[in-house]
């Protein structure tokens, strides 16, 4: 095997880099995002049901009340580490005494506060500084991932998160899907790739990492343009990448379109060629924090439908690169 394993995984960047495996802990703070209130536009992107691919969003929709920050990350670092200590009999009276006094609870692992849900800078510095903070202060919080939109990240948030950046590990996730503009346009995005990729170097400056999402199988896009999606992201300062399938959600504009059978959706087979093919093409040093996409309710999800599959493609991928014995990056 390839000593560097076949793709470069988020667990191995963690170990590398902290010993261990860092977890990152799913939030929502309830913010909203310009592409849907009105600000860029009213619709958002065609694809986009934020609670479906977010936990914590659920969590939030069926709370009688707005759930904490602070009490979302204790409330997944106790879970968690109950399951963990389940796994390992020898341990589990330490957990099961700690977890009957909520107050006493000390989080044994290190975690990632993750703001997943909708456009994470999307406030006013003040504000997003004492909710940054609140995670941060969290026992066992060792830095944030912050998901926005390229065009949420005024100089004044990127001074704000690369002070953080001295002292915790900070990640942007920057969606941007596709290289080309044309698609881009078609999704309703509301930004080119051009602003994307002048987020990702002003961030690079300010000390951030940076992952990214794509979606293959959009609208109007062929082979070529998802490797090129690829190649045009190599040449960006990113350190992360997520893969995605397009998927078609319960009442979002993508399912009109797909009722209307004016989209298509890849087959698995399709799927895992062209993700293969991209990480042959993928530079080696970006590490790959996804393969598929996943949704956390079926009932949302029309096409595709691939339940089982997800949870077997890691997997897959592995064993496709094996056959044809290449690797991440081996033809960058
Ligand atoms: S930018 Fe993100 S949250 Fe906003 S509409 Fe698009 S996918 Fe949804």
């Amino acid at each position: 095997m390839y000593s560097a394993g076949w793709y470069f995984r988020l667990s191995r960047f963690f170990r590398e880099k902290f010993g261990e495996k860092v977890y990152k802990v799913p939030l929502d703070a309830g913010f909203t995002c310009p592409n849907r209130d009105g600000k860029v536009s009213q619709t958002g992107c065609i694809y986009c049901y934020n609670p479906s691919f977010s936990p914590a969003a659920i969590a939030q929709e069926e709370s009688s009340h707005q759930i904490s920050v602070r009490e979302q990350i204790s409330n997944y670092q106790r879970r968690l580490e109950q399951k963990n200590a389940y796994r390992r009999p020898g341990k589990l009276s330490g957990i099961q005494s700690e977890s009957k006094s909520q107050s006493n609870f000390v989080p044994q692992h290190k975690y990632l506060a993750y703001f997943q849900s909708y456009s994470n800078t999307y406030a006013p510095v003040p504000y997003l500084r004492q909710i940054y903070e609140k995670a941060l202060y969290t026992p066992g919080v060792i830095g944030l991932s912050v998901a926005t939109r390229p065009d949420c990240l005024d100089e004044e948030v990127l001074v704000l998160l690369g002070d953080y950046a001295a002292h915790y590990h900070i990640w942007l996730e920057l969606g941007v899907q596709s290289a080309h503009d044309r698609t881009l346009r078609f999704i309703n995005r509301g930004h080119d790739f051009e602003c994307f990729a002048k987020a990702v170097r002003e961030a690079y400056k300010y000390g951030l990492y940076t992952c990214t999402h794509i979606i293959n199988g959009l609208p109007g896009e062929g082979y070529e343009d998802m490797i090129q999606t690829v190649r045009y992201l190599n040449e960006l300062p990113l350190q992360g990448i997520k893969f995605h399938q397009l998927q078609v959600i319960k009442g979002t504009p993508l399912e009109k379109l797909y009722d209307e059978g004016k989209i298509e959706i890849l087959s698995r087979d399709d799927y895992l060629r062209i993700v293969c093919d991209q990480l042959e093409v993928l530079r080696p040093d970006i590490v790959v924090q996804r393969l598929i996409g996943e949704v956390y309710s079926n009932e949302w999800l029309i096409a595709p439908r691939w339940e089982e599959f997800r949870g077997t493609f890691a997997q897959a991928v592995e064993k496709e690169l094996q056959r044809r014995g290449t690797h991440q990056g081996i033809i960058h």
